[in-house]
């Protein structure tokens, strides 16, 4: 009888590598983003934990590299150890024995954008239902350049600036949140990007923001805009950016060290009226703006029913390699026996 178990038994990874995406010419960029990330959802909960593990190893070397001995240790130990509460079929909770903090920490961003949806949810809902405005997903780019990256996002974040002074968009803006991109092309140029969340006033000709926005760069005009049908899910697209600045696999101890140099550079802002309102925003008058990321994060302990099934939860330690074999088993075991091994 084939028995598929979580513990002891080996599972054979059946990971294999993602190819690196293809160099394309700058005009097709952001439409093959749209396939990537369609692409990545649709791998599996331990295809992509095992991406995190590599991505983590990976930030471990080129930091022993530059002898960055603190921030090596740190990664190293960052989730290494896991407090998993389950029901054996549905992961509940994950708790890491310790977390790095670092902001290209796969692990870490994931949590800080988790937050970050939980805290600007709410105050985007209520917003909405004050405003009379349509949110959309606005993409801008800027030509590449010999530059360091923090003379590329000073450049792109300059534009913005400039943007924003502009009556066309203080016409057809009320405000936004903003986040930073970073990524490099074949020829090693940075290539910064901003995605804008931005709460649309009216309809207006893309042209003309395409105008405007060559007007302040002086040389671009490669951007994309789509409306945003659930807020939700735009929200949780544009802080991706946050938890995932960069292709980190594809980086090299000179870009740490690049990196490391940013330390203090903001990824995520607000802007306009959206800025001043989630300075005023009270959550208690606003309860039922409190998001469903909120009430899954509520704290849960052994005992509790599962959220998914109410199946009862107990708790695993694991090691991250471990919770790799953990998942692996959720997806290639049929549901029952899965709990029976667990209960
Ligand atoms: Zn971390
Ligand atoms: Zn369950």
């Amino acid at each position: 009888m084939k028995q598929s178990t979580l513990s002891t038994d080996f599972i054979k990874p059946r990971y294999s590598a993602i190819p690196l995406q293809a160099k394309t010419a700058p005009h097709t960029y952001l439409d093959n983003r749209v396939t990537k990330s369609q692409r990545e959802s649709r791998r599996t909960r331990s295809q992509t934990a095992r991406e995190r593990v590599r991505t983590k190893e990976h930030l471990e070397r080129l930091a022993n590299e530059l002898h960055e001995v603190e921030l090596a240790d740190k990664l190293r130990r960052c989730h290494s150890r896991l407090s998993v509460l389950t029901c054996g079929w549905h992961i509940a909770q994950i708790i890491p024995n310790f977390t790095c903090e670092f902001r290209l920490c796969p692990d870490c961003g994931r949590r800080r954008s988790r937050k970050l949806q939980n805290k600007y949810l709410p105050m985007m809902r209520a917003f909405l239902r004050h405003h009379h405005v349509t949110p959309v997903h606005l993409v801008l780019t800027q030509t590449h350049k010999k530059e360091t990256r923090k003379q590329s996002a000073k450049r792109i974040k300059d534009a913005f600036t400039k943007l924003q002074r502009r009556s066309f968009w203080k016409d057809y803006f009320k405000g936004g949140t903003w986040s930073l991109e970073f990524t490099k092309d074949k020829n090693g140029l940075h290539h910064t990007h901003f995605h804008i969340i931005g709460f649309r006033r009216k309809f207006f000709d893309i042209e003309l923001l395409r105008g405007e926005w060559l007007a302040v760069t002086g040389d671009s005009h490669v951007l994309n805009l789509k409306p945003i049908l659930d807020i939700a899910s735009g929200l949780r697209e544009v802080v991706k950016y946050v938890s995932k600045p960069l292709d980190i696999r594809r980086f090299g101890a000179e870009d740490l060290r690049e990196f490391l140099g940013l330390k203090n550079m903001r990824m995520f802002g607000t802007f306009g009226e959206f800025r001043d309102f989630c300075a005023d925003f009270d959550p208690s008058d606003n309860d039922d703006e409190v998001s469903e990321l909120e009430r899954i994060d509520r704290d849960l302990t052994e005992g509790c029913a599962c959220p998914k099934c109410a199946a009862p939860l107990f708790d695993l330690r694991l090691s991250k390699d471990e919770l790799l074999r953990f998942y692996e088993g959720i997806e290639s075991s049929p549901p029952d026996q899965v709990r029976t091994r667990w209960n």
